[in-house]
Formats: structure tokens, C-alpha cells, sequence
């Protein structure tokens, strides 16, 4: 415990904010984003300064958070009890019960530098803080082995989370070897906050399977943490099957299909680099070279070409970036999601499955399951719904928050 350490920024007065309609009862239930167009006046203040919520009635404190008088969602609030100072012994206790909700991945042991799983299931790659959803608006840390990286999601948190005093008390309580910071910016390099700065990659095991993430370079903070569940599903039905992952990116759901003692895996990728390390990851898990094949194609192009060739696989796994990355793009992304997976649908073995996955949270699962509806069809094909799901239990989320729920996984069988 290293009480006392400012894990927050409190060196300023809150600003007072008020609602200009009536927008308590859905924060009271936990939407924590009040748009800046919900608010009467923008005073200007330095971005992440703490905040204190009026009501739009008689004008009552209700919440309490941080504003960015820049940004779209100018307030985010982290207490609904007014009451509650923000300082580093409420970040403490919102960090504790972040730990606490992931304590089955502590249990089961940190990696540090140990070669073979301690026990099959053994995972030490997970997110331990996910900003909104564990009650820390912006706040990201992911944690790989005796690594942990940590994100802010704007000017908002950068200013309100202290993270050159939070990377050495997360490196304390967690034991972790070093804390790196991530930049928002694509390319930007980040910056060391404990430790020293990481290897360019560091490893880990998920569900018994070694990973290895560049944490320094690579997307997000390395490695897809959020589709862990959906890699074991696809693991438990790739028993002697010919499997296709498109969009490959390391092989998180290559090397889950060869555990899963698939026929063969192809492996698609417009990323040579994301190619080599899923090469890398099928090696580095014993799996038989002969039957792993990267390749570096346009996705798109790979398919429509498979299909010409009348090339058919068991299982597909179709994992996109983001097509709808703002409300604007919805309509283009929606026709792209159909496209993709009347390709995907194309190559698809008789009885065979298909899983796509969309990370948009601008599309919600209504709307992406009828793009499977609309694909499958133009494909000329049927679909069966074997599974639907999206992200793990530690990428939680606020129940009155549903854009926080970006993941959706659809797999279907098809006729
Ligand atoms: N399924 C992966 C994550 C996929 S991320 C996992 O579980 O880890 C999306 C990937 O799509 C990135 O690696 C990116 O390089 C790749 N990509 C983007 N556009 C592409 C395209 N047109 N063709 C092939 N790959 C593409």
C-alpha cells in the first residue's frame, strides 16, 4: 500500500456542470457519458479536471467525474454519490475491485518467464482494467505475464489519471516486472512507466497456449485479448477440420484450431509481420509445421479467388477490423459485412461453420446478425446459429451501456 500517492489529479477545484435535461435517472442507473449538448454551459477548463454533476431541476449535485470540454462526451462520470471525494483512496478501491473480479487469472498463477502451462487452462494475458466497465472511466491496463500496459482513452483521462503514479503502484500490488503506456496515436511510441521498457514482445499463455504480443508496436495492446472465449469455441470444433482464418492477424484463433487438432489451418493476413508471428505462435505450441499455412493476401481478394477455385474449408473464421469506425460509415460498413460474409459463406464446407466477428460499436448485434442473414443468403446458402456471444468477463461492461459492448461473435452452421 502506498497510500497517500496522488493516483489521480487533484490539484484543482472541481468545475461545476449542470444538466440542461433531465438525464438523472439513466446516469443513476450507470450510463456514465453525459454529452457536452446535455450541458447548459462548457466553462473552459483544463481537459480531465474533475467535475461535480447538477441536476437540470433544482439544480442538485447527482454525480461526480471528469470533463473535457473538447471532446463529444465532454463529462464521464466515475460516482453517482456526489458525496464521494475522487482521490487516490477511491481510485484505490475502484482498482481492487478490478483485481478482485479477475482473481480466478491470479490463482492461476503470473508468468514469469516459465516455459510450459501450469495447468491447461492456464491464462496470463487478460485486461485488468477496462476503463467504463470497472467504474474507471478511460482507463485501460492490460496485462501480459509480468507485463502490464496501460492506455488512456483521450485527453479526458490522460489529465484525470495519474499514470506515471499508477504504472509503479499497479508494478507493486500486481508484482509485475514492468508497466508501459501505450499512445492513442497509431505508430506513436509509448513510454515506460515502472520497470524497464519491454522487449518488443513479451509472452504469455491463454488457455494453456503461448502467445506472444508486441506490446510496444503491435494493434490494441498486442494481442486481441477480447476474443479469448471465442478461440476456445473455435478450438472445440476444429477437430479434423480444414480451418480458414481470415484476417489472421498473430494466429490467435490459428493456433486454437491446431490445439484443437484441426486437419490443417490457413492463416490470411494483409500484415506480413502479423503473418511471421502467427507462424511463430504455431511453432512455438509444438504444432506440426506441415500443417500450418500463412499467407499475406488482401482478404477480400483471397476469398472471391478461393471461391473461384472452388476451394471449401470446414470451419471459417472471418475477424475484420472495424468497418464503422463512426456513425457516418454505418450504412458502407453494413454493405461490407454482407459482402464479406457472402465470400466467407462461399467457401464454407457443406455443413460446415461459419464465425464472423464485428468489433463496430456503431453496429449492433441486431444489425450484424441480419448482415449474416442478408450475406448467407446472396451466397445461396442456409445458416444455423450454433453461437452468439462477444467479449470475455474481464472486458465487463455497465448494463446501461451498450455501446461499451462492441464485440459480437456469430457462428453459424451452413447447409
Ligand atoms: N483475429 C485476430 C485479430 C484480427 S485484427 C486475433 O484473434 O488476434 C484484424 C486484422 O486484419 C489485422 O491483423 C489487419 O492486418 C488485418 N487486415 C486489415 N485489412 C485487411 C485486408 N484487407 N486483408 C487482409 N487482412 C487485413
Amino acid at each position: 500500500m502506498l497510500f497517500g500517492m496522488p493516483l489521480i489529479e487533484t490539484s484543482t477545484s472541481p468545475v461545476v456542470l449542470r444538466l440542461n435535461r433531465d438525464l438523472t435517472r439513466m446516469i443513476k442507473r450507470g450510463h456514465p457519458w453525459v454529452y457536452a449538448d446535455a450541458l447548459r454551459e462548457l466553462p473552459s477548463a483544463p481537459p480531465g479536471c474533475q467535475a461535480v454533476l447538477l441536476d437540470n431541476k433544482k439544480g442538485q449535485a447527482i454525480a461526480r467525474g471528469f470533463y473535457d470540454s473538447t471532446c463529444p462526451v465532454a463529462l464521464r462520470i466515475c460516482e453517482t454519490d456526489p458525496e464521494k471525494k475522487l482521490d487516490s483512496r477511491w481510485a484505490e478501491r475502484r482498482l481492487h475491485a478490478a483485481f478482485a473480479l479477475r482473481r480466478q487469472f491470479a490463482e492461476e498463477g503470473q508468468n514469469q518467464g516459465v516455459n510450459t502451462p501450469r495447468s491447461p487452462r492456464q491464462t496470463t494475458g487478460y485486461r485488468l482494467v477496462n476503463g467504463e466497465g470497472d467504474g474507471m472511466p478511460g482507463l485501460i491496463v492490460d496485462v501480459y505475464g509480468d507485463t502490464a500496459v496501460l492506455k488512456l482513452d483521450g485527453n479526458g483521462p490522460v489529465g484525470f489519471w495519474n499514470a506515471e503514479e499508477i504504472g509503479p503502484w499497479l508494478a507493486g500490488e500486481r508484482g509485475l516486472a514492468r508497466v508501459f503506456e501505450r499512445r492513442k496515436e497509431r505508430g506513436a511510441k509509448g513510454r515506460s512507466l515502472s520497470g524497464l521498457e519491454p522487449d518488443q514482445t513479451v509472452s504469455f499463455f491463454e488457455n494453456g497456449l503461448k502467445f506472444t504480443a508486441d506490446v510496444v508496436y503491435g494493434q490494441k495492446t498486442g494481442f486481441f485479448l477480447d476474443q479469448r472465449d471465442n478461440r476456445q469455441f473455435i478450438r472445440s470444433w476444429s477437430h479434423a477440420a480444414r480451418v480458414l482464418n481470415v484476417f489472421s492477424y498473430t494466429g490467435g484463433f490459428s493456433v486454437a484450431a491446431g490445439a484443437g487438432h484441426a486437419a490443417s489451418v490457413t492463416s490470411v493476413d494483409l500484415a506480413p509481420a502479423a503473418i511471421d508471428a502467427a507462424n511463430l505462435h504455431w511453432q512455438m505450441n509444438g504444432l506440426a509445421e506441415s500443417q500450418h499455412v500463412g499467407i499475406v493476401a488482401d482478404a477480400f481478394e483471397f476469398l472471391i479467388q478461393s471461391a473461384n477455385e472452388r476451394q471449401r474449408w470446414n470451419v471459417v473464421v472471418l475477424d475484420p477490423p472495424s468497418f464503422a469506425p463512426n456513425q457516418e460509415s454505418v450504412t458502407a460498413a453494413l454493405t461490407a459485412y454482407q459482402n464479406l460474409i457472402e465470400s466467407g459463406a462461399r467457401v464454407t464446407a457443406s455443413q460446415g461453420m461459419l464465425a464472423v466477428a464485428s468489433c463496430s460499436s456503431h453496429i449492433d448485434l441486431p444489425m450484424f446478425l441480419n448482415c449474416c442473414e442478408e450475406g448467407v443468403s446472396k451466397a445461396r446458402r442456409r445458416g444455423t446459429v450454433l453461437n452468439i456471444s462477444g467479449q470475455p468477463f474481464d472486458h465487463p461492461t455497465p448494463l446501461a451501456l451498450p455501446e461499451f459492448r462492441y464485440l459480437k461473435f456469430v457462428a453459424m452452421q451452413l447447409d
